[in-house]
């Protein structure tokens, strides 16, 4: 029994087989300990089951034989290499196995002894298999055998670990305590879903039997993966249902409230207002995700969660991910809420020590009501006196743990979570599986569509024409960069070199700005003000300029090395612009686009539609290029493949979400096993 509960921990120099000095191996490829092993996928299979006489081999092909060993020897060649021969016998024919330069194989055979060989045979006047792979099956069967005859596990390596080590390890590791695995799906699950069981699927997941118990043992592993994450979600979803503030709503001020804008609100706004203000009432902690495009709107929908958090004489903490863009929802929040006496403040690490310490004060005392900044809203010296709504804007690079950790700073306030980086269901079901979501899928309808084109670099003259024409008649243009400094002699243009050279040898006559991540908060303000008030007529900067930032007047971006980006990324970007009434323009420029990044962008020209993006843009890159960044909050995933194997996810989730709302936490004994996993595989 105690066996059952722990050898799942069990280091891997107690293998037998391993001892100290391996297992460091081991450690390099991150297998610490039996589970660890049994969980280590193989990166692919050979089927090395097809065995034939030696008689019926075939010279070109990829075969294996077993034979009778009749002659070894070593010798050297005329070219000074060493050979080691050997031949082996069936049913009076021979084949020759050869060896060079690897003196030390004689020392593994010896005449008389039955061996399998595998390899390609070739006929060089004689059947022969250069370097093959062998097993000497003296004592055991060839069934036994763990690298021939039998669909053979390649697993990724490091120096000095090789396959059949590596494979004699995990056959030790399963004989020894597979059986004593505990199997953390529950048995109705596993016949409901038609899974098989664990110990099944470890064992065929290293050494199938056959090509179908291969993908029964893989569907189950990512099953299970699935289903513990899953699991995790809904615990971790029921925990936040449990109390928080029941705000009280007044719709009827909806109408007076859209007043205070020059538009009206779309429909699909009305319905995520609704749908927040269905969360805000109830008593359980709003946790919502609103995913809009960019330019969908969502500002507005956080005003409406804001005003009704004030109007229940509670917080709101709204953070954004940049400075530039929290000034800029400074400025927009002060204008609808100031005239209404709702008050806010910015607090961004760019503000004066005293103003802050001032900001602070009130925040604690609970006369600030909205509060605006970055992550420095939720450190640690920030209290909040009444803090009942936090927002995040753009924060699609937050995860599971970051939104925790802020969440503690109150009790159990409303949280409302923006993202324009529209994302997949399959990922948002991964990276936000806790949340409930809302989807803006309506642009406002004023504004104009913007034209999308990809040119090659050799257009270059042509576009700075154009661009030109298009201040010439007051508009503003971005010219966006992949780098900031060139490094040494690079091929990709930057930022700051081409400020230098545009201002100089093109732009002469006019006035140019450079933003980057470099500069100082306080500097990139002037830089985004000045911008904005029409003292620039073209911004160089580098992809600072992706998130939020909101300039009617530019009708113009050219993206540099647009083969750079990826397809969300260069989405976010073209969002920038067509924000005002006039038409807008985004220019790709690329050199000599390979035939897959043509593709690529082929897909931003064709379609303004942020989800159709997204999934091609997950497709191309992976889920964790597409998140962008190890924070992204992606659970690490041995098995499963969040877009391959969505279908799977879905399920599971069902399943999970079923289990916890039987079993919230998990006390049920025989949910104990999957009570651990999902400590040990997410810390949560
Ligand atoms: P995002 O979803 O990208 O954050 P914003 O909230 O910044 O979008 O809105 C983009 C622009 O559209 C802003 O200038 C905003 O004032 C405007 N806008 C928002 N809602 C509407 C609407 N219903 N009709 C017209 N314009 C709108
Ligand atoms: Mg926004």
């Amino acid at each position: 029994m105690q066996e059952k509960k722990t050898f799942k921990k069990v280091p891997i120099r107690y293998i037998k087989g391993v001892g100290p000095r391996k297992s460091d191996l081991f450690g390099k490829i991150g297998i610490e300990t039996v589970q660890d092993l049994f969980y280590y996928l193989p990166r692919r299979y050979e089927d090395r089951s097809l065995m034939v006489e030696i008689k019926d081999l075939r010279p070109g092909l990829v075969q294996g034989t077993i034979g009778k060993i009749t002659g070894i020897e070593i010798f050297r060649a005329k070219t000074g290499k060493c050979i080691v021969e050997m031949v082996i016998t069936s049913s009076g024919r021979k084949l020759f196995a050869v060896w060079y330069n690897q003196p030390f194989m004689k020392k593994f055979f010896e005449i008389g002894q039955i061996v399998a060989l595998y390899g390609k045979i070739e006929l060089q006047k004689r059947l022969q298999i250069t370097h093959p792979t062998f097993e000497i099956l003296d004592n055991k069967k060839l069934e036994d055998s763990l690298n021939i005859g039998r669909i053979v596990p390649i697993y990724s390596l490091t120096e000095n670990l090789n396959q059949k080590y590596l494979r004699s390890i995990i056959k030790n590791a399963l004989d020894t305590y597979l059986k004593s695995a505990a199997d953390l799906l529950p048995t109705r699950i596993r016949a409901r879903k038609k899974l098989v069981d664990f110990r099944y699927a470890v064992q065929n997941i290293h050494f199938p039997r056959s090509g179908e118990n291969l993908e029964r043992a893989y569907k189950r592993l990512v099953f299970e993966e699935f289903f513990v994450l899953q699991t995790a979600m809904a615990k971790r979803r029921g925990k936040i249902r449990k109390k928080g503030i029941a705000h009280k709503i007044n719709s009827a001020i909806l109408p007076d409230f859209e007043k205070l804008f020059s538009f009206s609100f779309t429909d699909a706004q009305k319905k995520c207002i609704k749908e927040i203000e269905r969360d805000m009432a109830g008593s359980k902690p709003m946790h919502r995700l609103l995913q809009g495009d960019v330019g969908s709107g969502k500002t507005v929908v956080a005003m409406r969660a804001a005003l009704i958090a004030s109007a229940n004489e509670y917080q709101t903490a709204v953070m954004a991910p940049t400075e530039v863009l929290a000034r800029q929802h400074y400025v927009s929040f002060s204008k609808i809420f100031m005239p209404l006496g709702i008050n806010v403040r910015l607090l961004i690490s760019g503000i004066d020590n005293k103003a802050k310490a001032e900001i602070k004060k009130e925040i604690s005392l609970g006369e600030s009501d909205i509060i605006i900044g970055t992550h420095s809203l939720f450190q640690e010296d920030v209290e909040y006196g009444r803090l009942g709504l936090v927002i995040i804007d753009e924060q699609h690079k937050f995860g599971v743990r970051q939104r925790e950790a802020l969440r503690s700073k109150g009790v159990m306030p409303d949280l409302l979570v923006m993202t324009a980086t529209p994302i997949p269901r399959s990922l948002s079901l991964t990276v936000f599986g806790d949340m409930d979501v809302s989807v803006l899928n309506e642009k406002p309808s004023e504004r104009a569509a913007v034209a999308t084109c990809c040119l090659d670099e050799n257009k270059r003259e042509a576009v700075y024409k154009f661009i030109r024409e298009e201040v010439k008649k007051g508009r503003q243009a971005f010219i966006v960069y992949p780098q900031i400094k060139a490094k040494d002699i690079t091929e990709t243009r930057a930022a700051v070199e081409m400020h230098q050279h545009l201002q100089k040898d093109i732009f002469n006559d006019m006035r140019l700005a450079l933003l980057h991540g470099r500069m100082a908060p306080e500097e990139k303000k002037d830089i985004m003000v000045g911008f904005r008030d029409k003292k620039f007529d073209i911004l160089i900067a580098t992809t600072v300029i992706e998130v939020g930032v909101d300039i009617p007047n530019v009708t113009v971006m050219v993206v540099e090395h647009a083969e750079k980006y990826g397809l969300a990324q260069l989405h976010q970007l073209r969002g920038r612009i067509g924000r005002g009434r006039h038409a807008s323009y985004c220019i790709l420029m690329s050199r000599g686009a390979s035939e897959v990044s043509a593709e690529r962008l082929s897909a931003i020209v064709q379609t303004d539609d942020g989800f159709e993006i997204a999934e091609k843009d997950l497709d191309i890159r992976g889920p964790g290029e597409f998140l962008g960044t190890r924070q992204s909050g992606l659970p690490e995933l041995r098995f499963g493949d969040v877009v391959k194997d969505f279908a799977i996810m879905e399920e599971a989730r069902e399943e999970a979400f079923n289990l916890v709302k039987d079993d919230p936490e998990l006390k049920d004994v025989r949910n104990m096993e999957l009570k651990n996993s999902i400590q040990e595989r997410f810390k949560w």
